[in-house]
């Protein structure tokens, strides 16, 4: 198991987001988070990617727990072990391609001189080795996915989270996206988690789970979903 959700419970304010909801995910595996709107899947992926602390349960990543552990400590670990991208890609509008892919690296002290080979490497496989000199504002929505997956990855995660990451494309482009991420996973043996509303893009991961109401349960709503903290597999 990489990454473990137990029993996670987290509220903004009085509206509960997560209600015991538990996740277990072994290395390499590729899982689709589904579910309604509002039912607490982007809560579930930040607390997995300690962007946020749940209130209560437990959060594993590879024998570690993540939630107890300090800020600079988890901050560290979110930069050298976790990707993750956005629903709405979060590039730098102001920089270059070539600088939204290597600022993970640049941020992490990597040297320029070998952070922008890497990020150069990275526009290449996703197609985009023409774009690297282009300002992120004038590409196309594909086009800054693919840009916001390659500075997910440049830095090598184990653990590759996605929110929605085609859900502001067509779908055409979006399962395009979606296969060209988890060819990419595959090859380098990331372990990725990805939310979606896309039944399409959900094909192409090994397993879905669904979230209703803070829970997270298989797809036929098994009964892990009514036994508090239970872990669905
Ligand atoms: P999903 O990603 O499945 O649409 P979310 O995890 O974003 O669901 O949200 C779950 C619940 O938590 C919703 O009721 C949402 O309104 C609430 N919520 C999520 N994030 C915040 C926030 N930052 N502040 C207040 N409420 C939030
Ligand atoms: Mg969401």
């Amino acid at each position: 198991m990489i990454v473990e959700a137990r029993g996670v419970s987290r509220s903004f304010g009085s509206t509960p987001a997560l209600r015991e909801a538990g996740l277990a995910v072994d290395a390499g595996e590729i899982v689709a988070v589904m579910g309604p709107s509002g039912s607490g899947k982007s809560t579930l992926l930040h607390c997995l990617a300690g962007i946020f602390t749940p209130d209560s349960g437990e959060v594993w990543f590879d024998g570690r727990r993540l939630d107890t552990l300090s800020d600079a400590r988890r901050t560290e670990l979110r930069r050298t072990a976790f990707g993750f991208v956005f629903q709405f890609g979060q590039l730098v509008p102001e920089l270059t391609v070539a600088d939204n892919v290597a600022l993970p690296l640049l941020l992490g002290r990597v040297r320029r001189r070998d952070a922008y080979p890497r990020a150069d490497a990275w526009l290449e496989r996703l197609g985009l080795a023409e774009l690297g000199k282009r300002r992120t504002g004038e590409l196309s929505g594909g086009q800054a996915q693919r840009v916001a997956i390659a500075r997910a990855l440049v830095g090598g995660p184990r653990v590759l989270f996605a929110d929605e990451p085609t859900g502001s494309l067509d779908s055409l482009t979006g399962e395009h996206v979606m296969d060209l991420m988890v060819g990419l996973a595959r090859e380098e043996g990331t372990t990725v988690i990805v939310v979606t509303h896309d039944a399409r893009v959900a094909a192409f991961a090994d397993r879905e789970v669904i979230v209703r109401d803070g829970r997270v349960t298989d797809p036929l709503g098994a009964a892990a979903a009514r036994v508090p903290g239970e872990v669905v597999r």
